[in-house]
């Protein structure tokens, strides 16, 4: 059975990179049927903190990406490494390392000379303990074979070859007997059961030193998968300035979840030109085989044109639950509650169908229903102060009785209404409708005006019309 696994580092906010890793590994376990782990690779205590790990789950939970079994914290399993490094040191597998800090900086700094990566170069490989020098700590070094070469058979990359004479002796346990990140991303995979690694492709050194590791405690290596990390739009790695932000900015930008897995899906994967997949589609499809070699490039614009397709074909419910989700984060700063009363929550729904028409991010939503929170007196935009400056006031003004004489209040009756003034006193539509619109929503642009009317009632719509009549 295929089991894959998610291993963030609690160091910082689950990034879009990562957010796309755990969404593969995801991905590829739903469409074998197997299982995804999450670990928590918490082994850099200086670093690592229980807000990045809430952090960390929140985002896959808000992805809606599920994980099976409980959470592996790595730290908490340190001595386990310690066990696999002492039996690879009994078996003459490993070996202490007494090399002093000077002898190394020495070394480091030949390699430096040399314009080649630092190379330790064996010197405690073969001597007898009994030469250790007193009072020093040792750490535990792999005896990794010094000919031949290491190969992974990637399935993105390929099969790609380390020649050994270039790989050193790497550091299993430190001389405080804390493990290295290299020991326990095998130990725990290895103990996890796990048969697929899928990660960035900053790891694929790390995949041949993993190897020896494997090779030399006689376990099977699991399948690697390297992906190419996402760059920018202009080709240089992601970075903040490109909107390498944390998942939960995403949320906060008012993308649906929806549609960001479907974005993630597609940066670095595809299928044919097939552009929008249903969750259900997603799993069915999705392969190692369809992960190009090259770096995708993240593109707002396609981010927003999917978001948009996702809102529209959200019903009007979900989309007042995505709104409500976010609403406490982003409402007051956008002027907008932090929580919809029911009367509100109930407007939010019935004027729905007008606002998803014409946003692209839930946030745009939110800004876009002002008139449907705003208190009065409203505040203006310039256009619509304009608008009301014009003459509007007045006709707003001659409009009035004709709308507070109306027997009853819905779209067509106020349209009614409204066409009847403009015939009578030969205005357009337009010259009518735009004041109006104004003093209802404080915009000049909103969802259909006899709409909005309906939505705001009898009361409100004509308070604020009172309000610039007066
Ligand atoms: N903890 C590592 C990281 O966040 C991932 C290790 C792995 O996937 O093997 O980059």
């Amino acid at each position: 059975p295929v089991v894959t696994r998610f291993a963030p580092s609690p160091t910082g906010f689950l990034h879009i990179g990562g957010g796309r890793t755990a969404l593969f590994n995801w991905l590829y376990a739903k469409r074998f049927g197997g299982k995804m782990l999450l670990r928590i690779e918490d082994t850099d205590r200086e670093r690592s903190t229980e807000a990045a790990i809430a952090a960390i789950l929140d985002g896959l939970q808000w992805l809606g990406i599920t994980w099976d079994g409980d959470v592996v914290y790595q730290f908490a399993r340190a001595a386990r490494h310690r066990e696999v490094a002492e039996k690879l040191l009994a078996e003459g597998k490993a070996y202490y390392c007494y090399a002093s800090p000077q002898e190394l900086e020495e070394m480091r700094e030949a390699a430096r000379a040399a314009g080649k990566p630092m190379r330790y170069d064996g010197r405690w490989r073969d001597r007898d303990p009994s030469e250790a020098p007193a009072g020093v700590k040792p750490v535990i070094r792999l005896k990794a074979p010094t000919e031949g070469e290491t190969v992974v058979d990637d399935q993105v990359q390929g099969r790609v070859t380390w020649q050994n004479k270039d790989l050193d002796d790497l550091v299993l346990l430190r001389s405080d007997g804390t493990p290295t990140y290299m020991l326990a991303v095998v130990v725990d995979d290895h103990d996890m059961a796990v048969t697929h690694v899928i990660r960035g492709d900053d790891h694929l050194t790390n995949a041949a030193r993993q190897t020896q590791i494997y090779q030399a405690c006689g376990w099977d290596i699991p399948m690697f998968a390297h992906i190419p990390l996402i760059h920018g739009p202009d080709g240089a790695k992601l970075s903040k300035r490109h909107g390498a932000l944390g998942v939960d900015a995403y949320r906060s930008l008012g993308y649906l979840p929806a549609a960001l897995r479907n974005y993630l899906v597609r940066l670095g994967w595809s299928h044919g030109d097939q552009e929008f997949f249903s969750t259900e589609e997603m799993i069915a499809a999705f392969d190692l085989s369809g992960v190009g070699r090259s770096p995708a490039r993240f593109d707002f614009a396609k981010l927003e044109h999917l978001n948009g397709h996702y809102m529209r074909a959200s019903s009007d419910e979900e989309l007042v639950k995505a709104i409500e989700v976010i609403l406490p984060e982003v409402g007051p700063a956008k002027g907008a509650p932090a929580q919809l009363s029911p009367e509100l929550r109930a407007k939010f729904v019935a004027a729905m169908p007008g606002l998803k028409e014409r946003a692209k991010t839930l946030v745009e939503l939110i800004d876009s229903a002002y008139y449907l929170y705003a208190q009065r007196p409203l505040s203006f935009e310039p256009k619509a102060e304009q608008l009301l400056a014009d003459g509007g006031r007045a006709r707003v003004a001659a409009l009035l009785p004709a709308l507070k004489a109306l027997p009853e209040w819905t779209a067509a009756s106020t349209e009614g209404a409204v066409r009847a003034f403009a015939e009578e006193t030969g205005a357009k539509l337009g010259q009518v409708a735009q004041p109006l619109r104004a003093a209802l929503t404080g915009r000049s642009t909103s969802p259909g005006l006899f709409d909005v009317m309906a939505v705001l009632g009898r009361e409100e719509s004509l308070a604020r019309l009172e309000d610039q009549a007066a």
